[in-house]
């Protein structure tokens, strides 16, 4: 099958491309669209840079505005499931602010993305084999701004913060977390949203800030397998990373210069650790970020690693669409 296939050929990291349709506004204006999706069941995809120059990139897959959010899935789902076998997995999403990277690992109430479906499979697959292991499995939502960490789930305020400089030895990302036992899908919603409403907090523009923040979930799983009493512990990352586009000329002052800096910087660092695994390099530099930090045992070694890269279709766009097809063919 696919998965088995792209295993053999790309070692632990695999990029997936995905653009969002054409929105009202985009019809309504007339804008055409840049990309040539001719070959994407190849995973190529082309984008016409102008005239009849064409610059193509390959990936593990590349979706069209047509595909939806069970396709999509449909894809990521081996790699989940292998938390449930003790892998540490890595899931995120890529590309400028309104591309889908929210719409992608969150979805909406009626076209559920990837976080709803990941955990409603786990739970699926760990009751089909109940008879051989007892599966425990805990979720912690937190948000990186500025390189600061906040506790989602913390309930009073002094918890929020959270520092990862003395951890790197066990198993909890960030010593003090919350960590949320959950038992079925239903417990999962619940803590998504108590998640996503400490996420608005504090911030005038609920959108805004979290354009410009990282968003991760972290599922821990412990199983253990009934016949012999082994145990293991593995971990699911879902990051919805902060928009990668650079920052307009006119607002390069004050807050948001500080907070494009940030971002850039953790971006960076994420592309530079994704490189150094791609290319076996001996020195991976997980310690220039607190996005890198935090995900360094889910990043390398035997972990698996998958980023969806979201650009969107039009002419408009065109530069922050090669930059994030740059970006992802770098990590590849
Ligand atoms: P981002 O998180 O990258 O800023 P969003 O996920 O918020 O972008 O997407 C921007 C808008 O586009 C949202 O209204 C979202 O519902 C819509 N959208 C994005 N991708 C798709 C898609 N594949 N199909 C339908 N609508 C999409
Ligand atoms: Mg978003």
């Amino acid at each position: 099958n696919l998965f088995n296939l792209l295993q053999e050929t790309k070692g632990n990291i695999r990029v997936f491309c995905r653009c969002r349709p054409l929105n009202k506004e985009e019809v309504l204006s007339g804008y055409q669209m840049v990309l040539d999706f001719e070959a994407a069941k190849d995973g190529d995809i082309g984008v016409i840079t102008g005239g009849s120059t064409k610059k193509s990139f390959k990936f593990d897959r590349v979706y069209t505005p047509k595909d939806d959010q069970s396709d999509v899935y449909g894809d990521a789902s081996p790699m989940v499931i292998s938390v449930l076998d003790g892998y540490n997995v890595c899931i995120f999403a890529y590309g400028q602010t309104g591309t889908g990277k929210t719409f992608t690992m969150e979805g909406t109430e009626q076209n559920r993305g990837v976080n709803y479906r990941t955990l409603e499979e786990l739970f699926k697959v760990a009751g089909e084999r109940k008879d051989e292991f007892e599966y425990n499995i805990s979720v912690s939502v937190l948000e990186v701004y500025n390189e600061q960490i906040r506790d989602l789930l913390a309930t009073s305020p002094s918890s929020k913060k959270l520092e990862v400089k003395q951890a790197g030895e066990g198993f909890h990302p960030v010593p003090g977390i919350v960590e949320a036992k959950v038992g079925n899908i239903n417990e999962v919603w619940n803590v998504l949203q108590v998640g996503k409403n400490a996420r608005s907090v504090g911030s005038n523009n609920i959108n805004e800030h979290s354009s410009r923040s990282h968003c991760m979930l972290c599922i821990m799983v412990r199983a253990v397998n009934l016949m012999n009493g082994d145990s293991t512990r593995s971990k699911l990352w879902l990051v919805d990373l902060a928009g990668s586009e650079r920052l307009a000329k006119t607002d390069a002052q004050g807050e948001r210069l500080k907070e494009a800096q940030n971002i850039n910087r953790s971006l960076s660092a994420l592309g530079d650790v994704i490189s150094a695994l791609a290319s076996k390099s001996s020195h991976i530099p997980y310690r220039n970020s607190k996005l890198t930090y935090l995900l360094q045992d889910s990043l390398g070694g035997d972990s698996k690693a998958l980023m969806f890269v979201q650009i969107s279709p039009t002419e408009n766009d065109l530069g922050e669409t090669l930059s994030s097809l740059n970006f992802a063919s770098r990590v590849r």
